[in-house]
């Protein structure tokens, strides 16, 4: 089975976890940009748009972190960038937070070891989640250009 790489941005303060995490998911073939904080995350995003590095398709993102913790982080990333989908990484214990994050606006969440393969399986269902969104979108913007441009195809 092919797999399309995704971009994914992994956001952990434990620097071992995002090395060897990282090194397993290049070696599956996606693209992995790393941060070790979420204000390095934000700046990381604030590369991507421009035109330095591929857009991010997913960010796998820790919720206990110092300085701004993850919750905090996501909500800025989906104020900024609400395309983009994050998977939230919590401890045991930490139902409350993973509850907050999604309704903070999380894809998704994976409690901690990470499994790869649960990992992988949730990666691709935030892509796909992005890839359609973002098709929604392109399809909103090309009706309203339409209705601009005389609307000959609209009936309002
Ligand atoms: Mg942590």
């Amino acid at each position: 089975m092919t797999q399309l790489p995704i971009n994914i941005l992994l956001v952990d303060d434990e620097r071992d976890f995002v090395e060897v995490l990282s090194l397993r998911l290049v070696d599956a073939g996606h693209w992995v940009k790393t941060a070790f904080s979420g204000q390095e995350a934000l700046s990381v995003l604030a590369d991507t748009k421009g035109d330095q590095l591929p857009e991010i398709d997913v960010i796998v993102l820790d919720i206990k972190m110092p300085g701004m913790d993850g919750i905090e982080t996501l909500k800025q990333i989906k104020a900024k960038y609400p395309v983009i989908e994050v998977i939230l990484l919590t401890g045991h214990g930490a139902a409350d937070t993973a509850i907050k994050g999604l309704k903070s606006g999380a894809f998704d969440y994976l409690l901690k070891p990470a499994d790869f393969d649960e990992l992988t399986t949730k990666l691709e269902a935030a892509r796909k989640q992005r890839d359609a969104q973002e098709a929604r979108i392109r399809q909103a913007e090309a009706h309203a250009l339409m209705r601009r441009s005389g609307g000959m195809l609209t009936h309002d």
